[in-house]
């Protein structure tokens, strides 16, 4: 097996990919956390992004892709393997229809097609990240998600390059097929918007985005929220039982509910804090580790469990725990 240095060798060879070594992903991750890539690269051509992918297999490193870092918690000694960006970002519309490639900032593409007078991701301002990301996570806020709007999905699935229709995408809350195949590089999406107002679009993207800002200042090192939302249907019954009506929205229980009841805010280990405001948001008060990141999830997840039987499941990606 080639080594790290050999296959970064490798790496360098291949026409528009930035190639490092010890990469610090603390500079990629929203939190701030995070220790180095044995190798990260980057490129916006996709014949560089398979030839990366393809010299990575051969070398036998793990690969993991990574987009805007705003949801990833990377452990402090950082990801013994290759991490890959695919950075083209570029946003294209014909029609009610708008392309998107993976990398392109999500609120580029939220403010492309509102200018646009197209209706249909403007719920989706302020979610930080890449387009990418957004449809492996079926990113989406205030009722809406943005697989209401993908049509076609084109990734590379380690072989050959293939294109999904949106059934095939299986997508639901926070899901997608491509969370079970991370393997899956997603490349680009196109979407069918609806023709609208591109002021009102605006507007209600500018409300969002007033709302969020308070919420998650964006100089927050943190990851939005940490846990999902809750089904109704899928609770245990006793617990489903004492949730009142006025918290369930679209069948949904916010798991800030039951942090809150496990006395979730404001609790800290070392400069890992959950908001006082709002007891599903972690941050990184400065200087967090993951290990403490790590360590309170664990502890909210156990207090959730001793007093409810639910399991809370982390909307956020690990990388490099074992
Ligand atoms: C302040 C704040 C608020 C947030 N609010 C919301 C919200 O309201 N709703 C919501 O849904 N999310 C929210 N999030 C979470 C986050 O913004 C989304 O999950 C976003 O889609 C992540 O994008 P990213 O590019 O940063 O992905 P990363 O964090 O870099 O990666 C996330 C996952 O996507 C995978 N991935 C990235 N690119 C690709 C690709 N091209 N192909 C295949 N897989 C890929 C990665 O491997 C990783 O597993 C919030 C985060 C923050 C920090």
């Amino acid at each position: 097996m080639p080594t790290a240095e050999e296959t970064g060798a490798r790496l360098a060879e291949i026409p528009n990919l930035t190639v490092s070594r010890g990469t610090p992903l603390c500079r990629y991750t929203r939190f701030g956390i995070g220790g180095p890539a044995d190798l990260y690269a980057e490129t916006d051509s996709v014949e560089a992004f398979i030839a990366a992918l393809t010299a990575a297999h051969a070398s036998g490193l793990e690969t993991m892709v990574i987009g805007g870092g705003t949801n990833l918690i990377v452990s402090d000694e950082g990801f013994r393997g290759i991490m890959l960006r695919y950075r083209a970002d570029g946003l294209r519309a014909t029609g009610n229809s708008v392309s998107a490639d993976a990398g392109a900032v999500l609120q580029d593409l939220v403010d492309f097609s509102i200018s646009r007078g197209l209706k249909g991701l403007e719920t989706l301002a302020g979610i930080p990240g890449s387009t990418g990301a957004a449809v492996y996570g079926n990113a989406g806020a205030y009722g809406h998600s943005i697989s209401e709007r993908v049509v076609e999905v084109r990734f590379y699935d380690g072989a050959a390059v293939r294109v999904f229709r949106n059934e095939e995408c299986q997508f639901h809350y926070r899901e997608s097929i491509f969370k079970s195949h991370k393997e899956w590089i997603i490349f680009s999406t196109e979407l069918l918007l609806e023709p609208a107002n591109a002021a009102v679009l605006r507007q209600t993207a500018d409300d969002i985005m007033k709302v969020r800002n308070e919420k998650f200042p964006v100089t927050m090192k943190c990851a939005g929220s940490i846990f999902k939302n809750l089904l109704l249907r899928d609770l245990p019954r006793e617990a489903a039982a004492g949730v009142p009506a006025a918290v369930v929205r679209e069948g949904k229980v916010p798991a800030a509910y039951f942090l809150e009841q496990v006395g979730a805010k404001g609790i800290e280990r070392g400069q890992i804090r959950v908001a006082t405001y709002h007891a599903n948001l972690i941050y990184n008060a400065g200087g967090g580790s993951a290990a403490d990141l790590w360590t309170l999830i664990a502890e909210l997840k156990a207090r959730v469990r001793r007093q409810f039987g639910i399991e809370l499941e982390e909307e956020v990606q690990y990388v490099g725990f074992d």
